[in-house]
Parts: C-alpha cells; structure tokens; sequence
C-alpha cells in the first residue's frame, strides 16, 4: 500500500517518526511538506496547529478526498481534541494520541470499532474507542526527507525527541495531556543513532524538542543529572558543540551541572517559559514557579556566561493592566537576551480553553477592544499588550535596538496575527463547548 503522510509546511519530528514506523511495517512511505497524496492509496495528514483545522487549503484538500472516495487519516497534537478534529475535517478516521502502534494497526486492519486510540464516524456520530497505550520508546530511525537540512525552525534543521512528558502542568500546554506527566526517556544510543542519521542527511543545526531538556532520564522524583549530561556531550561530539541546542527548560529544572553542560556542549542558549511577572497569573497558569524562581535562574545562567532567552504570554484571561505591568517591570529586571511573546492561545482540551469558555467575553483581553496607547491602531487588548511586550523587551535587551518602522510593522503585523488566530481557535471552541459569552 502506498501512504503519503503530509506535515504542512514543515516537517515535524513527529511524521518523520510515524513516517519511519510506516517504512519499517513494510509500507511503500512519501513524507511530503505540500498538499499533494501524489498516487497514494491513503494520506495521513500529520497536523501539529489548531490552525490546520481552519486553513481552506488544508480543509479543501481533505473535503475533496472524501468526495472522491478516497482515504484520508489525521493524527498528530491536535489528535488530542478529536471531537472538533473530526468535526472540521471530512476524515475517515483521527490517530488519537501516540500513533506509532494505532497507525500500523489501522492501515492493516481498517477503521474498527474494537481498535483503541481511533475518532471515526458512525451513523452520523463520531465514536472515539479507547484510550491506546503509550507508544514504546524504542523505535526505527525516522524517514527523513533529502531536503532536512533546508529547513529551519527556531534556528534548527529539527527537533529530536529524548523523552515524552513533562512534569509541569502549565494549563495552556498541551504536552502533559497529550504525553502524560511520567517521563519516559530514549536510551541515549538511540538518540545518538537518530542524531547521526539527521547529520548524515545534511541536518547542521540540531535542538532537544519542547518539554523541559533537563527532565531527560527523570523518573521517581529525581533527576538524572548525568543522564542529560551525558546526552549533550554524545550530541556535541556528533554534530558540533555549537550545532546543538537545548531550548525549554523549567527555571526550576537547573542546577549548577546542568547549566554547565549546557554552556559547554551546545550553542550556549537556555530557553525558560518565564510567561508573566505576575505570581497570581502564574498561579493561575499552573506554572508552579514564582517570580522570585525566575530572578534566581536568570542569575544562575548569568554565572555560567549563558544567554537567556524568556517566552512570555500576554492576555492570559483576567489580566488586569496592573498585572501586565508588573510582567514589563521583570523583563525591565532580568533584561533577557531575546524574548518569545505569545497572545494566550487557548489550545482545546487544555485548562486554559475550559478558562476562556467559562469567562465572559468582557474579562478575556482577547474579546475586549484595546482603548489605550495604541486605540489609533484597532487592537484588541490581548494584541495590544503583545505588541507593546515585544516592543518593550527590545529597549531592555543587551545592546542596541532601535525600533526601526519596519521592525514596528513586523511585530505589529506578528500581535494582530495572533489575536487573528487565537479569536478563530476561541470561536472553534465555543462552537464545540458551553460558552458563557
Ligand atoms: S513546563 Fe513546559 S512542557 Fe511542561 S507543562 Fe509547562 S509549558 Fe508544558
């Protein structure tokens, strides 16, 4: 049978691994970037955004494979909401969850009721079966594609998997709900095999993927220090200490060793989701760190001569102006190397969307019109404070930054994009759940 699996405009780690379990079964496998099933029998379409229920392009492409009578499977992050998934998507069936053993079942055998871990229609309903069990952490090496190393994200040509899970429950993260709160790690000779295989297919620059990096090899309430150690030194000697990255990282998942390593064996970066100077909101995000956690890991990094790199949500629901203030006020403070500013996303099935469903319009930033500094520009809050927070950190960053007019237009032009998503992902959400308006 051939399969064409389809990872819209990048490819992710997650189908390129699916893509290499399809191989391995014995499939005759074509991992694509575009819209195109090529002479498939089936496509699997690996969606990793909200947003690729929304896109027409995505939408028109699945609608006209269930015209045609052909057969088209989804699976992926948004696998986790499979209800709407079906919903938005003419599909014959979603992967929910880890697919790695679901998808060679369901090619095999075809949608059944009696197969876990599928979302199909019946009669008119979507039936979801149960939950499948969590994916072994062995696995062959993933399909990659010859162009891998044209790619970037964030910097890096892709994104290796070392370990599933997170131990934070950070409400607007999908990674505990989709992988559990257990960590379950890679041995480190399988990674390093992956690694390998990335390089010899032109991969330069290489990254841990999301969660915390630094969780590697935990397990009963401990960390491996050593384990992760050991991991970056294996990845730097394959690819380069200056190749390696090891992004996302808990301010309360580092100790001295680890900064260590990260300083020696990578390109001397760390990642922290800081989210807001506000304890309360940080309360409310499930972060379970404060403030005064993040001034000490900046410090921290500070000693070890790392740069430091803070993401930051803006327009979480009920945040008042003063609470946004104190948010400028600690990256005044911290002064961060460079900063990741995100509008709230309410991503379905996390904590956070069950927030915005039950909070009303006028006390979600992302619903009230924005009437003040910038009431000239039309934004709602949510965009406002976005686009003031990237301004902001840029007077705050280590040198010189002079907002230039296009720099104003690009983060202007980034804020009303994601006030522009996050609207249609809350509408999505509303449609599928009680909203209180
Ligand atoms: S620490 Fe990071 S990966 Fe873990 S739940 Fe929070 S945001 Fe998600």
């Amino acid at each position: 049978m051939r399969v064409t699996v389809i990872s819209p405009l990048i490819y992710t780690y997650g189908a390129m691994l699916i893509s290499g379990v399809l191989r391995d079964a014995g499939y005759d496998v074509t991992l694509r970037r575009d819209l195109d099933a090529g002479d498939a029998d089936v496509v699997l379409l690996s969606l990793y955004s909200t947003m690729h229920l929304l896109d027409g392009k995505i939408r028109s492409f699945v609608r006209s494979r269930h015209d045609r009578g052909a057969t088209t499977y989804a699976g992926g992050p948004v696998s986790a909401y499979p209800e709407i998934v079906m919903g938005e998507l003419d599909l014959d069936a979603v992967v929910v969850g880890e697919g790695e053993e679901t998808v060679i079942r369901l090619l095999d055998e075809g949608v059944a009721g009696d197969l876990d871990g599928i979302a199909y229609r019946e009669g008119g309903e979507v039936s979801i079966t149960p939950p499948a069990r969590h994916a072994p952490m062995e696995r062959p090496l993933p399909l990659i594609p010859d162009d891998i190393g044209g790619q970037s994200i964030r910097g890096a040509n892709v994104y290796v998997e070392t370990h599933r899970g997170c131990i934070g429950a950070c409400t607007f993260c999908q990674v505990p709900r989709f992988f559990g709160r257990t960590i379950r790690s890679r041995s480190i000779a399988d990674v390093l095999a992956e690694v390998r295989a990335f390089r010899d297919k032109g991969v330069r620059r290489i990254s841990i993927s999301g969660g915390t990096g630094s969780l590697y090899g935990y397990s009963d309430g401990t960390f491996n220090t050593t384990a992760f150690v050991e991991l970056l030194e294996g990845m730097a000697e394959v690819m380069g200490n200056r190749n390696v990255s090891s992004p996302d990282i808990r301010v309360d998942c580092i100790n001295d060793e680890i900064l260590e390593a990260i300083r020696r064996y990578t390109i001397g970066w760390i990642f922290f989701g800081i989210e807001s100077g506000s304890d309360r909101i940080l309360r409310l995000m499930g972060k379970g760190v404060t403030t005064d956690q993040v001034v000490d890991a900046v410090s921290a990094c500070r000693r070890h001569d790392l740069k430091v790199a803070g993401s930051f949500i803006t327009g979480y629901p009920t945040e008042t102006d003063e609470e946004y203030q104190e948010t400028k006020d600690l990256i005044e403070a911290l002064s961060p190397d460079d900063v990741f500013v995100s509008a709230a996303e309410p991503i379905p099935g996390t904590p956070l969307a069950d927030l915005v469903l039950k909070t009303p319009d006028e006390e979600n930033p992302a619903f009230v019109r924005h009437t003040g500094d910038y009431r000239s520009l039309n934004l709602m809050e949510n965009e406002a404070r976005a686009f003031d927070l990237m301004m902001h950190a840029d007077l705050f960053k280590p040198g010189l930054h002079v907002v230039t007019a296009e720099v104003f237009d690009s983060y202007l032009n980034e804020a009303r994009g994601q006030g522009r998503d996050i609207r249609a992902v809350s509408d999505l959400l509303f449609r599928y759940g009680d909203h209180v308006g």
